[in-house]
């Protein structure tokens, strides 16, 4: 089907909640929300679980004119209060993989509403309907799928948003691996290194979702980031970051058997990356399909004016924190045991 920009647009409006505000995908999320000029309002967890880094984000949700509201959506009675008083138009969940299922309690609150115009589950990675990874994996996408077929059954207007993987060399144990820089010892590439995937800026992600929330070609869509741009291989990404830094690294091949044992090794979260990372780069789950089932479509074809940042400039954001610069694409060798790598936070699970 094809609609008019125009009409697409003409529904520009909406008072947002974003649940999951302060996690990692969440936070790209409502920065792209705030920066939309549309009313922004953000759920946050009561309680000192939450990691104090959550303070400073919430303050600066604050200081841009994010309105802060407090609760957990595993509360039916308190979303709908919210829902009501705030007169909510478009809720989107960004929780991560252990509250996946509590997202069916807020769905029960949204058809007790009655008005909410868009509901966006926690998605962000593949098309769950599609993508088939082994164990622990799967656990995931089964819910994700139960949560999909929980909002279709209450008619209430739903857009998944299927944007691959966020940019960053793709560690298979940790679940955000953009918070940590490519190696800078030795690459492991999975397999043969041929399979592609695409990699996706933070800000990217949280710019696009936010496109589509009150875009009514995104009505009941998988909407798929497929940026060409930003389309490769492991061995391609391998060469990216070598003629970033100016040196070339040694390449360790990890298995499928390898990616396999450590899926089935059964240790969370990191045994769901190893189990993601096995259905992308061995089986190629973001590209054996083609966009062109009737609730399928490609993000570029909705904003073909719209760039996305490229991978090559998401590295040079790497090269710059670990010493280097842009002017000669290089690490001065001197600086790279000084750089300070954050290690690597093994905390989540991705896509
Ligand atoms: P995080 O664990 O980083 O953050 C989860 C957020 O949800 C936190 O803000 C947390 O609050 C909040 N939250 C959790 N439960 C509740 C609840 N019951 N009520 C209110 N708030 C709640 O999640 P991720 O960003 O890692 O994951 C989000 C989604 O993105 C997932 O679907 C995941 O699969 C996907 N993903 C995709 C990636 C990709 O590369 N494409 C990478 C990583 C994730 P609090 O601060 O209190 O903990």
């Amino acid at each position: 089907m094809t609609v008019s920009p125009s009409i697409a647009s003409a529904a520009k409006s909406g008072r947002v909640l974003i649940i999951g505000a302060t996690g990692f995908i969440g936070k790209f999320v409502a920065e792209a929300s705030l920066d939309s000029g549309l009313p922004t309002y953000v759920l946050v967890r009561p309680g000192p679980s939450r990691p104090p880094k959550s303070d400073i984000i919430i303050k600066s949700f604050k200081d841009r004119g994010g309105i802060i509201l407090h609760g957990v959506m595993s509360d039916r009675p308190l979303m709908e209060k919210l829902l009501r008083e705030h007169e909510i138009d478009i809720i989107i969940s960004a929780v991560g993989g252990a509250t996946i299922l509590d997202q069916i309690t807020l769905i029960e609150a949204i058809a007790a509403v009655g008005t909410v115009k868009r509901f966006l589950p926690s998605e962000f990675g593949h098309d769950v309907d599609r993508a088939d990874p082994v164990e622990p994996g799967l656990t995931m996408y089964l819910e994700k799928r139960k949560v999909r077929r929980a909002i279709e059954k209450t008619g209430v207007p739903y857009t998944y948003i299927c944007c691959n993987s966020i940019a960053s060399w793709p560690y298979y144990d940790n679940k955000h691996p953009s918070e940590v820089v490519p190696p800078l010892d030795q690459f492991q590439i999975y397999g043969d290194g041929t399979v592609k995937a695409y990699f996706v800026d933070g800000p990217d992600i949280g710019k696009f979702t936010m496109k589509t929330v009150d875009d009514i070609r995104a009505i009941n869509k998988n909407v798929h980031f497929r940026p060409s741009s930003n389309l490769y291989d492991i061995n391609g990404l391998a060469s990216l970051w070598e003629k970033k830094i100016g040196r070339t690294l040694p390449r360790v091949t990890v298995t499928e058997h390898d990616l396999l044992s450590m899926a089935a090794e059964n240790r969370i979260p990191e045994s769901i990356v190893a189990s993601f990372t096995h259905d992308i780069f061995i089986k190629g789950c973001q590209t054996n399909f083609p966009i062109e089932g009737p609730n399928d479509i490609d993000v570029g074809t909705l904003y073909p004016e719209e760039s996305f940042r490229t991978l090559d400039e998401c590295f040079n954001d790497f090269l710059v924190k670990v010493g280097g610069t842009l002017e000669t694409d290089k690490i001065a060798t001197k600086n790279t045991a000084a750089v300070g790598v954050e290690p690597m936070a093994i905390t989540a699970t991705c896509a």
